[in-house]
């Protein structure tokens, strides 16, 4: 960030890190007031088991929607929310609204499995982040077994003991954890072992140009395989098209997610969507 520039590297300051650093000081005001003006709402994307076509869960997806600002991506603003440690009250409110919602749902009689919520690095070290989880679970009355907390690779780079600590814990709760972007960031398969992770999230990338791309093939068949070996499941993500899926089935993919299976849609719209499942 531009303003970690020292006094005397002012004359790096180029007009677009100007620019930049304008916008990001222009969302973290706007962010610290989106809470209280009720501007998050979250969306929802299908997960799908790859054998049955069913719905297993859900990721709920943050959206904040700003009057002046208009529609703000999460990929822009949750690294600002980070930076200026508003993301630990937003990510708090985006884990208890994704538990209320499937509360709700569960009291309306549909039968969906888990609720996957991103957590920032930020969070992640948080040290009351166990309790505050374990205290969100008791009061929407769901089973720990219910939540898939989606994790990076980042979480483990600067303290990777303390960071196996928390998986650790929030296992030994029942959580199930998920790494997202698998393949992308800071990652040793040597690490990798020691992590108790329940699930590899297959990352866009590696998925986008499966159709035309024997490199990625090989890349994702050998992601899959390995996981199979370490005894985790795998989904991949940004499916958006036949043959991408036909492939991750016939390599054992446990499941997809993606465009193809289901948008990121408002919570209405998914009910529409586990009612049309209850049918058949
Ligand atoms: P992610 O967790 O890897 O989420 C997947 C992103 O891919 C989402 O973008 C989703 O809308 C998009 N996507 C899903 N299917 C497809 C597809 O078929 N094709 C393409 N091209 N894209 C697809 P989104 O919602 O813009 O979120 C971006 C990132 O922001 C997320 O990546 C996640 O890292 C972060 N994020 C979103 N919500 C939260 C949150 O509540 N907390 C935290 N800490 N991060 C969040
Ligand atoms: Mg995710
Ligand atoms: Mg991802
Ligand atoms: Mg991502």
């Amino acid at each position: 960030r531009a303003k970690l520039v020292g006094r005397n590297t002012y004359s790096f300051f180029t007009p677009e890190m100007r620019a930049q650093s304008v916008r990001a000081l222009q969302l973290e005001n706007a962010l610290r007031r989106a809470l209280e003006r009720d501007q998050f709402t979250l969306h929802y994307q299908p997960q799908v088991c790859i054998t049955t076509g069913q719905l297993t869960g859900v990721e709920a997806l943050l959206r904040w929607q700003h009057p002046e600002l208009g529609q703000v991506s999460p990929a822009e603003f949750i690294p600002v929310a980070e930076d200026c440690g508003q993301i630990l009250p937003i990510g708090e409110w985006v884990l208890r609204q994704a538990l209320v919602q499937l509360r709700v749902w569960r009291n309306q009689g549909f039968a969906l499995k888990t609720m996957a919520v991103n957590l920032s690095a930020v969070q992640f070290r948080q040290p009351q982040l166990p309790e505050i989880i374990k205290r969100t679970l008791a009061e929407t009355g769901l089973e720990p077994g219910c939540l898939e907390l989606e994790l990076t690779e980042g979480v483990a780079m600067d303290d990777p003991r303390a960071a196996i600590a928390t998986m650790d814990q929030l296992h030994a709760c029942g959580i199930r954890l998920s790494m997202d972007d698998f393949g992308t960031g800071y990652s040793s398969l040597s690490q990798l072992k020691r992590f108790p992770i329940y699930k590899l999230k297959i990352d866009q990338s590696f998925v986008r140009d499966l159709d035309d791309d024997a490199n990625d093939r090989a890349i994702v068949s050998a992601i899959i395989r390995m996981a199979q070996a370490l005894g985790m499941q795998t989904i991949a993500e940004g499916v958006e098209t036949i043959g991408q899926l036909a492939f991750l089935r016939e390599q054992g993919c446990t499941e997809a997610q993606g465009y193809h299976c289901g948008r990121p849609q408002p919570a209405a719209q998914l009910q529409a969507l586990l009612a049309a499942q209850l049918l058949c």
